[in-house]
């Protein structure tokens, strides 16, 4: 097993047992979310935004328009804490206190690096479309060269992070065993409906397998 090393900011304060650096751990994680949130401080406030992602072996990378607040503050080279959640289920017990959630997640603490390099941009952008969904890329008309000149990257190593978990069922005090309250847990998980056809397509195109049979759960 692979772990990224522990700093003073990833090194959790309480209920350690939950989290782990094993980069197979955080790499399942991240590869079955499909958002991240990012914070930054810009000018004396902080800003947290939600954003796509795509991961290609210890980088996390995020695109979008080059005229894009938040990538234009991002390329600065400037310090995010990025986090990724995946809601499992809610955890419902006896007493108010001990309600909880089951879930798996990521913090990275990362500075971006602005990606120049055509063929790095251009890999990044693939496994962004193939992060959200596996099959398209293909598939679909490919950036021409007017889309990659408005389209900005930026890359975060993932070397600073950390993944935390909560499994299993209730935690009531034995003293609430006895209520007469129902108690367990509701899995909770991403699922697709039918997808919808654009009205205008052409009828003749069916619905692909990749997005017939979309599923996020992967390898966490
Ligand atoms: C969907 C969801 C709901 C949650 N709801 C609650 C809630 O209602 N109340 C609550 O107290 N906690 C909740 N948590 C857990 C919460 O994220 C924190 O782990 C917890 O509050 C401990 O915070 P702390 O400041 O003591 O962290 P610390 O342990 O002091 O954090 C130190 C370092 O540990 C790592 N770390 C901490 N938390 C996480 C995490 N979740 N994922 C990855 N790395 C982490 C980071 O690197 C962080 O910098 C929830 C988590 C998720 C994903």
């Amino acid at each position: 097993m692979t772990h990224v090393g522990t700093t003073p900011r990833t090194t959790p304060s309480r209920l350690a047992k939950r989290s782990t650096q094993e980069l197979e751990q955080i790499y399942a994680i991240l590869d079955e979310g499909l958002f991240c949130h990012i914070a930054y401080i810009e000018g004396n406030s902080p800003m947290l935004l939600p954003t796509g992602y795509g991961r290609i072996g210890d980088k996390l990378y995020i695109h979008g328009s080059v005229g894009s607040h938040l990538m234009r503050s991002l390329a600065d080279g400037r310090e995010v804490c990025l986090a990724v959640s995946l809601l499992d289920g809610l955890v419902l017990a006896r007493s108010a206190f001990h309600h909880s959630v089951n879930y798996r997640s990521v913090v990275l603490f990362a500075k971006g690096e602005l990606v120049t390099d055509e063929q790095e941009r251009w890999d990044a952008l693939e496994a962004f479309t193939e992060h959200v969904m596996p099959g398209r890329w293909a598939e679909v008309r490919q950036p021409s060269a007017s889309d990659m000149k408005k389209t900005m990257v930026i890359a975060f190593p993932i070397v600073e992070a950390s993944a935390k978990m909560r499994t299993g069922n209730v935690n009531d005090d034995e003293e609430d065993l006895s209520l007469p309250v129902w108690a367990g847990v509701l899995p909770l998980s991403l699922q697709a409906s039918s997808p919808i056809p654009d009205p205008i397509l052409n009828p003749e195109i069916a619905v692909p397998a990749y997005v017939e049979q979309y599923n996020r759960q992967r390898k966490a």
